[in-house]
């Protein structure tokens, strides 16, 4: 069992780190939010002063943060005070350039690392069934592995730094086209007299079937546990897909690669989001789809 450093303990890593805590590992926390070190320390995570002390003599340090910008400074400022061969994990969901400085800040100081994010939501969380993308070197992945098991049901060496970053922005790009497109279905069904009932059992086992239809759809009724069923509470909040939606077309940019349907994807979210519904799961843009009027 392993000494761990568990950095931001909100929504995610606050489960995170509790079902280490489970799997017998030592756990030493720290969030900048009262709350989330008291949530974490019922679940026997032991809150540390600030970050670098929860760090010290640590053998591996996880950070679940919010953005590229926090994940590079509480690393910079952990780098320096760890032990020879800790291992750094990011699990945030954060942009590809940023999680290749982390990695390049953590060599120059000889320390492996990898980038995790993660898919299941708060959800796969508590539950112990992430699906965890990483990106880095064999060894560094390897000693990562079984640590991960312990949060996670599925594993994935996606290649070397930053590839884990790159998988999660492509994956949600793919999500975040899908649930727009699946959407834009159900309205169109909607206007042609076409009940949802119908549509569902056609492109359920036709060309159509896709995950945002099968297990999210977005109408109620058709997938009994979809947030459809429960007012669209999140499950997946439309501001996170937004985020996301963001992260892939800044990385399509700078690598130069042409997604103009993710583009508009992210426009489409980026209205939901200013109309005031961040905080409504991600599927509930078929309601903002269904008000839509030709010009
Ligand atoms: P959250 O806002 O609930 O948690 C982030 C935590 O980081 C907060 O508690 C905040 O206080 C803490 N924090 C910020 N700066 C800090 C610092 N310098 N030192 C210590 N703590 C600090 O967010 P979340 O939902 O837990 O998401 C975390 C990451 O996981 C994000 O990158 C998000 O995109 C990603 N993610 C979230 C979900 C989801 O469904 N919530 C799903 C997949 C991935």
């Amino acid at each position: 069992m392993a000494n761990i450093a568990f950095i931001g303990l909100g929504n995610m890593g606050g489960p995170m780190a509790a079902n280490l805590v489970k799997a017998g590992h030592k756990v030493s926390g720290f969030d900048l939010v009262q709350a989330s070190k008291d949530a974490a320390k019922a679940d026997g995570v032991s809150i540390a002063a600030s970050a670098t002390d929860a760090a010290k003599g640590a053998e591996i340090v996880i950070t679940m943060l919010p953005a590229g910008k926090h994940v590079l400074s509480v690393w910079k400022d952990l780098v320096p005070v760890v032990g020879k061969n800790t291992l750094l994990i990011d699990c945030s969901t954060i942009d590809v350039e940023s999680a290749r400085h982390a990695h390049a800040h953590a060599t120059e100081h000889n320390l492996p690392s990898i980038d995790a994010p993660v898919s299941g939501g708060t959800g796969g969380a508590k539950g112990a069934t992430l699906t965890f993308m990483a990106g880095g070197r064999d060894v560094a992945f390897a000693k990562a592995k079984p640590i991960l098991e312990a949060m996670g049901k599925k594993i994935v060496h996606c290649g070397e730094a930053g590839a884990g970053q790159a998988a999660k922005i492509c994956n949600n790009m793919i999500l975040g086209i899908s649930m727009i497109g699946v959407g834009e279905a159900f309205v169109l069904a909607e206007k042609l007299g076409l009940s949802h009932k119908a549509l569902f059992d056609v492109a359920s086992t036709s060309s159509g079937q896709c995950w945002s239809l099968t297990t999210y759809c977005p109408v109620p009724g058709p997938v009994p546990t979809s947030p459809a069923n429960n007012e669209y509470k999140p499950g997946f909040a439309a501001a996170l897909m937004l985020k996301d939606l963001r992260l892939s077309q800044e990385a399509a940019k700078a690598s130069g690669a042409v997604t103009p349907l993710g583009g508009h994807a992210e426009s489409i979210y980026e209205a939901f989001d200013k109309a005031g519904h961040g905080g409504v799961d991600f599927s509930g843009i078929v309601n903002h789809l269904r008000h839509l009027t030709h010009k």
